[in-house]
């Protein structure tokens, strides 16, 4: 099975792990803020806190912007579930926005039309690995004075209007699971160039107190205080050894990507059922996933396409179904069925192929002529 997305391990990066376990820090430890350090650059920002998920990310971002229970928190609806559950997790309601048809992320018109009295931010998601439309939220934040996260686990690499992905909104977070742009097996990441906020997440990480491991033994000290309430969100040294020797190749990854997508976007032109990702002058596309949609000419269903190619060995996906939809949004929350009606037709209609910077020519060229010879498939089994 040809994966819809996995990692890309090489002998520097198993050389940059084997060499920290053989050292004196495991986990607190220099590697650390080498790694931020590196990112917040990469990423166009003046800090980086790593955690060790991209959900403890967002959980982060949430907790430092105060959000509560009196607060609503917009969110698009085709997006993984933890974009949504950080509200949740602080009390807060999820408000779901709908998506563009074109380029399926977050519509800016639909945002506006969510935000109420007790709206407190908006966190966009670079669905596929396409940035949002930034100018636009910014100017919605800012004319309804909210904060603007960026959810950008898909996006690492890519840019709009020249900027990098990471310094689009007031904090952006990432995530480093293998099947991400970069990865440190389990991982994650914020940027910002906000200093208090930053300070306010690296005392979350770590049980909300005042100081680490690492700064009272450099400081010769046993004490600390607890500030705040926090939790164990730290990732270990050499995951972030890891994530050092990652970053060195995420341009590298994002150009392999952009190399099948570009594969498939010719080899799929003349296709009258498939409808290629949209592409846009004044941004560029990260490829976490390549995201066609089956078009109204389409004489077969989304499940006849997905079974035909997962028979052949084609780890063909379907993402996202809208999270309010989903059981514990059902039992918990009050969002009916049309909601969002733009995401729920697109969850109808996408089929997401594999993209890696793992992928061979020869895994490329397996997806194209599956695809291509899906409708002859098709018809000869039915
Ligand atoms: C992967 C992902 C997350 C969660 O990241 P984890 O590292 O798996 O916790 C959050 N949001 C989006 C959009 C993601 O794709």
């Amino acid at each position: 099975m040809i994966p819809y997305s996995r990692q890309a391990i090489d002998d520097a990066d198993i050389e940059a792990v084997v060499a920290v376990l053989q050292s004196d820090w495991l986990t607190t430890g220099p590697k650390v803020a080498e790694f931020e350090a590196a990112f917040a650059t990469y990423a166009g920002a003046t800090h980086a806190v790593a955690v060790n998920s991209g959900t403890a990310a967002l959980h982060a971002v949430m907790h430092a912007r105060g959000v509560g229970s009196d607060d609503e928190v917009i969110v698009p609806a085709n997006t993984f579930v933890a974009s949504a559950n950080c509200v949740v997790y602080q009390g807060g309601t999820p408000v779901f926005a709908d998506i563009d048809a074109e380029t399926l992320v977050m519509d800016p018109r639909s945002v506006a039309e969510k935000i109420t009295p007790r709206t407190k931010g908006i966190i966009a998601v670079d669905f596929a690995g396409l940035p949002c439309d930034y100018e636009a939220l910014r100017a919605l934040a800012e004319e309804h004075g909210l904060f603007l996260h960026a959810d950008a686990c898909h996006a690492l690499g890519a840019s709009y209007n020249g900027r990098p992905v990471g310094g689009l909104a007031t904090t952006s977070s990432f995530s480093f699971h293998p099947v991400k742009p970069i990865t440190t097996a389990e991982g994650g990441m914020i940027t910002t160039d906000d200093e208090t906020l930053a300070s306010s997440m690296r005392i979350f990480r770590n049980h909300g107190l005042s100081s680490d491991f690492r700064q009272r033994e450099k400081a010769q000290t046993w004490e600390y205080d607890m500030v705040d309430l926090g939790w164990n969100y730290r990732l270990s040294d050499f995951q972030c050894a890891l994530g050092l020797s990652q970053l060195r190749k995420a341009d590298e990854f994002f150009a392999r990507r952009n190399a099948v997508a570009d594969r498939y976007d010719e080899a799929f032109e003349d296709l009258e059922w498939l409808q290629t990702p949209a592409r846009l002058s004044d941004r560029t596309h990260a490829f976490h996933l390549y995201a066609c949609q089956l078009t109204e000419a389409a004489p077969f269903s989304q499940r006849d396409v997905f079974q035909t190619l997962r028979a052949k060995g084609i780890g063909v996906h379907v993402m996202y179904r809208p999270v309010y939809l989903h059981s514990y949004y059902q039992k918990n929350f009050e969002y009916a069925e049309g909601t969002c009606p733009v995401a729920e037709q697109a969850y109808r209609r996408i089929l997401t192929l594999p993209v890696s910077p793992a992928m061979t020519e020869a895994d490329v060229a397996s997806v194209v002529d599956a695809v291509r010879t899906f409708p002859a498939a098709y018809s000869s089994l039915s």
